[in-house]
């Protein structure tokens, strides 16, 4: 006798990272009789790691909607450590940047150093992580489970047929064929693109702005800024506990160090980099690895100890992007539907993001039917749509301005303006709409053109070739950024009286309570929540609606 998946169910979700697991967890929560199907096995090794206070907010609305204790605990570092030590993460108090020239060592000057901080949280226990994707993902498939998902691995999906109440979707687990009668696909598979191939949706890659390939690893022994380059002057938070950017000529490097020691590394290496490299075409990583080490003797010195943990790994380029999200009876998580560049860490936050709005979207579909509409499923299209050109020309604006880093850290506070601005926002005045709030200023009249307006202005300095412009040039780019982004700057940037090193600023906040529409009074009311010092806000509505198990509820509720 054939072995079967399940035959039928109401919501089949392919691919089970956190994000198609999650998704699938809310639906049970809500009442859906979710199937999971997974290629793989868990725990396996996922590249995408380092979170950001927007995901974290996403995380904690997730686990206070749906009485998901896990999700609300780790949504900080400090919550984290204390309820699931057992799950590697890495602390991640913000985003450091410096640039490197070609055989010099970074030069510390002080202030003058080409050296960015830009503080995220306030302390370590209110801190982002860096997710250990093997553990975390393996976490939420396992929550999934325990929620009555009924998960299944080792699935080769070969067919999915949409008919007029139903996806039949067709396959083998472990040889044995099976078949699958869904109401609805969501497609959580990353870029291995299951629908895309099914429903032949065209490629929107043409019109993507960046392009970068990838060489990576994870390794021990890597050594840390602070001790390859003594005596910086005092950042807002310890350099290396955080998302750290070598911004190079070739392209970047990231370096997210986790809790226990092991460092994710990885160059994104630009198509006229990887032309300036002997081994840039990436049929032998190692040695191109090596080459852009050696290039750069800071972090070569980083490096000189360090051992990959896996074989160091190449891939040519990194982007893909779909011409369509969504359509009657399927729907593509961000990840499926396109990626740009781990350039700012968009990847978590928006995979979250479109949890909720798909959550949001079962919640509110129509009894009978029970799948979202086409009208709910045009607006998510759209979204994701605008969001994903929003992500590439901000990514490509940072590319271009790589070229001095006057330009690079002026053009990066469009990006820590939009979500200090859409932090503060949600956190100050939660509401169930901020899952549909548009993406990095998406829909904002203030910081929606400026992606665009920014990385016009400044291919003019550079002419697309990497010319670093005039001293007059960049400066004038830095004021334009400055007055473009005031209207929306809760988080005092942009201010040279920093010298690129940000704290979390809550006195700018306070003077700048008008942007937020609040009086002073009410924002100093509000600032014990942002500094983490209220107790957590009761379970959720919908949890509770739905009589979710009371042991969930009283570990939210324990939660300060
Ligand atoms: C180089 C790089 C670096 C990144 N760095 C960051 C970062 O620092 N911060 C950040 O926020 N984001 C980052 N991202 C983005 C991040 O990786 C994604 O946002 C995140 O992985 C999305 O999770 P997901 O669950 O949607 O998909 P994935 O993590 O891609 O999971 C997809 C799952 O689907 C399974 N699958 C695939 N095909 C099939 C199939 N046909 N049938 C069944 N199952 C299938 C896979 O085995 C996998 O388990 C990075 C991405 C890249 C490429």
């Amino acid at each position: 006798m054939v072995p079967r998946v399940k035959g039928s169910c109401e919501v089949a979700i392919v691919g089970s990272g956190f994000a198609g697991s999650l998704l699938a967890r809310v639906l049970t929560v809500i009442g859906y009789d979710v199937v999971l199907l997974e290629r793989g096995t868990h725990p396996r090794f996922a590249i995408g790691e380092s979170s950001t206070p927007l995901a974290n907010l996403s995380l904690e609305r997730i686990g206070l909607r749906y009485g998901m204790a896990d999700c609300y605990n780790l949504a900080a570092h400090g919550r984290w450590l204390t309820h699931h030590p057992e799950l590697r993460r890495g602390l991640k108090r913000g985003f450091t940047y410096y640039r490197h020239h070609p055989n010099q060592p970074f030069a510390n000057r002080g202030l003058d150093s080409e050296r960015l901080l830009v503080a995220a949280s306030p302390h370590d226990s209110l801190a982002d992580s860096h997710w250990l994707r093997a553990d975390v993902d393996h976490h939420f498939v396992k929550e999934a489970v325990a929620a009555g998902v009924d998960y299944r691995d080792r699935v080769e999906l070969s067919g999915a047929e949409f008919e007029r109440d139903t996806v039949r979707l067709s396959g083998s687990r472990s040889g044995a064929p099976f078949e699958l009668n869904a109401r609805f696909v969501v497609d959580a598979s990353g870029p291995g693109g299951f629908l895309a191939r099914q429903l032949s949706i065209p490629s929107g890659l043409g019109k993507t702005e960046t392009h970068a390939g990838i060489v990576f690893s994870h390794f021990d022994g890597v050594r840390l800024m602070d001790d390859v380059v003594p005596g910086m002057a005092k950042g807002p938070y310890p350099d290396d506990w955080a998302a750290v950017h070598h911004v190079i000529d070739e392209g970047w490097m990231y370096s997210l160090r986790f809790d226990d020691g092991v460092t994710s590394a990885g160059f994104m290496v630009t198509p006229s980099g990887a032309a300036s490299l002997k081994h840039g075409e990436g049929s032998d990583p190692e040695a191109l690895w090596r080459e852009l080490l050696n290039r750069y003797p800071t972090l070569a010195s980083a490096f000189a100890e360090a051992t990959p943990r896996m074989p160091i790994a190449f891939r040519s380029a990194i982007q893909h992007r779909l011409t369509r999200a969504a359509g009657e009876r399927w729907a593509l998580m961000p990840h499926a539907y396109a990626f740009v560049d781990p350039l700012f860490s968009t990847g978590i936050a928006w995979a979250l993001r479109a949890v909720e709005r798909l959550g949001l979207s079962f919640e509110a579909a129509n009894r009978n039917r029970r799948v979202p509409d086409l009208e709910t499923l045009a607006r998510y299209d759209a979204a994701l749509s605008a969001e994903a050109d929003q992500i590439d020309l901000l990514v490509a604006g940072a590319y271009e301005a790589m070229a001095h880093f006057d330009l690079f850290a002026a053009h990066a506070m469009i990006y820590f303006a939009s979500v200090s601005f859409a932090e503060v926002s949600q956190r100050l005045k939660p509401s169930d709409s901020s899952a549909w709030a548009g993406f990095l200023g998406v829909g904002d009249s203030v910081l929606g053109p400026l992606p665009r307006e920014s990385l016009a202005r400044l291919r003019r300095i550079t002419q697309r070739t990497g010319a670093v412009g005039t001293t007059g040039q960049r400066s004038v780019f830095a004021q334009w950024v400055a007055q473009a982004i005031a209207e929306r700057n809760v988080a005092g940037l942009a201010d040279p009286a920093r010298r690129n090193l940000y704290p979390v600023d809550f006195d700018a906040l306070v003077q700048q309570h008008a942007l937020l529409g609040m009086s002073r009074e009410q924002i100093l009311a509000a600032l014990p929540a942002l500094r983490g010092m209220s107790p957590a806000p009761p379970l959720s509505r919908v949890a509770a609606e739905r009589q979710h198990p009371p042991a969930i509820a009283t570990e939210v509720r324990a939660v300060t």
